[in-house]
């Protein structure tokens, strides 16, 4: 049996920050406690009966922080009973600065948490007001020490660029700001400007001015020096880690692996399905209480699922493992899984993108060129 990895979705924030577009909730706080027992039934119905073994957890909303450490007991409880998890199971939970206190970190370090996700975002006050955040640079580095003292020593840290405003300075500072943290890990994604939210809206009424993707290209850049120096390898387009800190979560995302996605919204892939969850938690619960499980590794809260076709766990393959720099896609392990050489599949735009120096062909492997990490989303558009 092929060891999975488990995503857990909470649904629930203090407040909406300016630029979010997840599934999460700011009023329903009061669900929180039937929503960790629909969890644990969501649990029990897509393990089915085998003891499927699990390598990794990962608590996402949301703010998962915002859990009481009883409720995530209730689902740790369900996990632990209906799937076997390894000794060294990495077990995260992403949190927000200023939502968590050493007791709080102590208890969830008791449950088998051991990494931790801050959603820190800037160091400068004025960005962290234009995106609404609740939390100040101080917060993040109190919560990164108090989780140091609870024991949880494997960190991320979440930073944004490509904001409205933000210069190559500011960004810089921003960066060099969260390397004295010393985190194992950190994850720079660019800002996207999602419809429907206040800075799209602050956007098209002239508010805020548009952001700039030349300006976005040398904060990425700069980011990659400074963190370099820093000795964090650049292991996948938006992500560096410590040697040995890779977040072995999302490796199984962009290795194509199999995951199980539960809670409200949540997404999943295992047994050559992908599904997707009911957004709304009320929904999600009432959901929960029905008895006719479809089996591993839908639940009765499945909104849509999709048997993948060949072409598609093709496709699939390609453009998971090329967001990993260095390991790539390997050409003789893409043969050996579909039949197929990759280049009788993709030949054409694999050689015009060799051509245009966004992707390269050596040791076996196909890879992203430097030139090609920024412009990932144009070269993974080519194949699909
Ligand atoms: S904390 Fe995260 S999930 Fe919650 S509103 Fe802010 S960006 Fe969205």
């Amino acid at each position: 049996m092929n060891s999975l990895s488990l995503y857990l979705h909470i649904p629930f924030c203090r407040h909406r920050c300016a630029y979010c577009d997840f599934n999460t909730y700011t009023s329903l706080a009061d669900l929180q406690l039937d929503y960790a027992a629909a969890l644990a039934a969501e649990v029990r119905q897509v393990a089915g009966a085998e003891r499927h073994p699990v390598h990794t957890l990962f608590f996402g909303g949301g703010t998962p922080s915002l859990m009481m450490p009883g409720e995530l007991e209730v689902i740790l409880t369900a996990v632990h009973t209906h799937f076997t998890i390894s000794e060294t199971a990495e077990i995260t939970m992403e949190a927000n600065p200023g939502t968590v206190d050493l007791a709080y970190l102590t208890a969830v370090h008791n449950l088998g948490i051991n990494r931790i996700s801050f959603g820190v975002q800037s160091a400068i006050p004025g960005e962290l007001a234009l995106l609404e955040r609740e939390h100040d640079f101080a917060a993040a580095v109190t919560a990164v020490q108090l989780a140091r003292q609870a024991g949880i020593t494997n960190l991320n840290v979440d930073l944004i660029y490509g904001m409205p405003g933000q210069t190559l300075a500011s960004w810089a500072e921003s960066v060099q700001a969260v390397l004295s943290l010393q985190p194992t890990h950190l994850s720079l994604y660019c800002l996207t400007i999602e419809p429907g939210t206040p800075i799209k809206r602050w956007l098209e009424n002239g508010r805020i001015p548009p952001p700039d993707p030349d300006l976005a290209a040398d904060q990425y850049a700069l980011a990659g020096e400074q963190l370099a120096a820093h000795g964090y390898d650049h292991y996948e387009i938006s992500n560096w880690a410590m040697p040995g800190y890779a977040c072995e979560h999302n490796l199984t995302y962009w290795r194509n692996g199999e995951y199980l996605g539960l809670g409200a919204g949540a997404h999943g892939h295992a047994a050559g399905i992908r599904y997707e969850v009911v957004k709304q938690p009320r929904v999600y619960i009432r959901r929960l209480q029905q008895a006719e499980a479809p089996g591993y590794p839908l639940s009765t809260a499945v909104a849509a699922h999709h048997t993948l076709t060949r072409p598609e766990q093709m496709t699939d393959t390609l453009i998971t493992q090329l967001r990993l720099l260095d390991e790539g896609l390997e050409m003789a392990a893409f043969e050996q899984k579909f039949g197929q050489s990759l280049l009788d599949v993709y030949g054409r735009p694999v050689e015009q993108l060799i051509e245009w120096e966004l992707l390269s062909l050596a040791d076996g492997r196909l890879r992203l060129t430097s030139k090609g990490w920024f412009l990932s989303n144009q070269v993974f558009y080519r194949f699909l």
